[in-house]
């Protein structure tokens, strides 16, 4: 079998008194779609935080791609990166969030082109080229010249993954993709997220929607109080759940 390309060993998590994550391991090979499911509060964007070191963890480590994240080892210790080594990780790392996070002053293409161009000092000639391909790729490269505001939410929605993936990152996360869209504009955005599943993109993907944990995940993965209740085949967590707490969820939301 393949190395991991993600590797998350005994997270720890607490804000105050309040524990979010509470030993959390997980791991996700290299072009393996993860969908990660859990009642509000189970601690699920914190983990995705964490996994790009925009939280940090209080006990536990992160490897993407074999490398520790947010650390490095001395002799038994790890010591903290700088920014600028923490912010080069998180290049390899995209992330989509729920209200897309858009440069509202900026149009299409050059949100696309921004993190290449101002993270990787990549010229324009190359990266707007680039920064089409990727809109075509996601159904928009009629958009290009548009602002934001003037598309849909599932159109932004697909301009966020777009511009996630200029950087070629090794990973995606998303944080409830289509929570932020009316209800037909989910599919347009899923169908995109399912093209990247099928072209080999390890991604670990927070949603409640059953049908594309159902139809793409590799593996689901039930959370609840910061802890991984259970995980498996879709067919076995989503039809035949082991623990109780994952059938009552299931109950509520399906
Ligand atoms: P989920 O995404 O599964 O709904 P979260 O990871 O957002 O869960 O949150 C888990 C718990 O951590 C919640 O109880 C939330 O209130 C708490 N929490 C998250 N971020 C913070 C923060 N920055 N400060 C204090 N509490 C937080
Ligand atoms: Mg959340």
């Amino acid at each position: 079998m393949s190395d991991p390309m993600v590797e998350i060993v005994d997270v720890h998590k607490s804000y105050g008194s309040g524990t979010v994550l509470d030993g959390v391991d997980l791991i996700v090979h290299p072009g393996e779609v993860t969908v990660l499911i859990g009642p509000s509060g189970a601690g699920k964007s914190t983990l995705l935080r964490v996994i790009n070191h925009l939280e940090k963890a209080d006990r536990g480590v992160v490897l993407v791609g074999g490398e520790l994240i947010g650390y490095r080892r001395v002799g038994k210790h790890l010591r903290e990166l700088r920014e600028r080594e923490v912010l080069r990780q998180r290049t390899g790392i995209g992330f989509v969030f729920q209200d897309f996070n858009l440069f509202a002053n900026l149009t299409v293409l050059e949100n696309v082109a921004e993190a290449p161009r101002s993270a990787q000092g990549r010229p324009a000639s190359e990266v707007y080229p680039l920064a089409r391909r990727l809109l075509e790729r996601v159904g928009l490269a009629d958009k290009a010249d548009a602002h934001p505001r003037r598309l849909s939410g599932g159109q932004q929605q697909r301009v966020a993954i777009a511009r996630a993936l200029a950087l070629e990152p090794k990973l995606l996360l998303f944080d409830e993709p289509t929570s932020a869209l009316d209800p037909e504009l989910v599919g347009e955005v899923l169908d995109v997220m399912k093209s990247l599943a099928a072209a080999g993109t390890t991604m670990i993907v927070v949603t409640h929607e059953m049908g594309f944990a159902r139809e793409v995940a590799d593996k689901v993965v039930f959370m609840a109080d910061g802890r991984i209740v259970e995980q498996g085949l879709p067919s076995q967590v989503l039809r035949n759940p082991a623990h109780e707490r994952t059938r009552a969820f299931l109950a509520k939301i399906l």
